[in-house]
């Protein structure tokens, strides 16, 4: 699939307000600085599209774009900010989670994974819940350039190891660079053939 246009339509922070759910959607999420705004912004091949943190935590909003007129790319607030208070952490579990359970046409929350680090627990928490919920997902790693293929394998393995102590099967995965332009076409043909499913 090429992107051909992506607009943005509406920042929210309650499910009961976002766009109709009549389009098929994908969401996008990680922890904070994890590379989602760049990763966004090269998908879409618009540079400004999603704001890049240099204060990570700081957007709290469902962010809902309307890629080529059929389908919506969706920005989630990155979780697993030390420095965000209890409070703060316990209104993004609420709307997200709202979010995650909630939204019909939601077809695949795509988790955005530092593929330079060895599995972090924030992570596998939030996949399992996930899980538990029944919620479908893909595994994407980011920042592939930072480091060898061989390391960035090693990570993918690793994270894979973690997860079949709970998991019968992995999830789909992607390797990326928002910086590299990687992985761009595998993502967005998968988007597409979960589209036309
Ligand atoms: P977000 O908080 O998850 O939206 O993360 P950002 O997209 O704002 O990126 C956080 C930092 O990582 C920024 O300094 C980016 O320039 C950097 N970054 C993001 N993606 C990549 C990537 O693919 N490669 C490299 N080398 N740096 C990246």
């Amino acid at each position: 699939m090429e992107i051909r246009s992506a607009e943005f339509i509406c920042s929210n922070t309650k499910v009961d307000k976002l766009p109709l759910p009549d389009k098929p959607e994908h969401a996008f999420i990680g922890r904070s600085n994890v590379g989602k705004s760049s990763l966004i912004n090269m998908l879409t091949g618009k540079r400004k599209l999603a704001k890049t943190s240099q204060t990570p935590g700081k957007t709290q909003l469902i962010n809902h774009f309307l890629i080529n007129g059929i389908w919506y790319m969706v920005d989630l607030p990155g979780y697993g900010y030390a420095r965000t208070s209890k409070k703060n952490r316990r209104s993004w579990e609420g709307f997200i989670t709202d979010y995650l359970e909630r939204r019909p046409n939601l077809q695949c929350v795509m988790v955005l994974i530092d593929s330079r680090l060895e599995p972090q627990a924030i992570d596998l928490e939030f996949i399992n819940w996930l899980g538990s919920r029944g919620v479908p997902f893909s595994l994407v790693f980011t920042k592939a350039d930072k480091q060898s293929k061989q390391k960035t394998i090693q990570n993918i393995r690793l994270f894979e190891r973690e997860m079949l102590k709970t998991w019968e099967t992995v999830p789909e995965i992607f390797i990326t660079s928002a910086e590299k332009q990687l992985g761009k076409e595998e993502l967005l043909e998968f988007i597409e053939g979960v589209n036309q499913a």
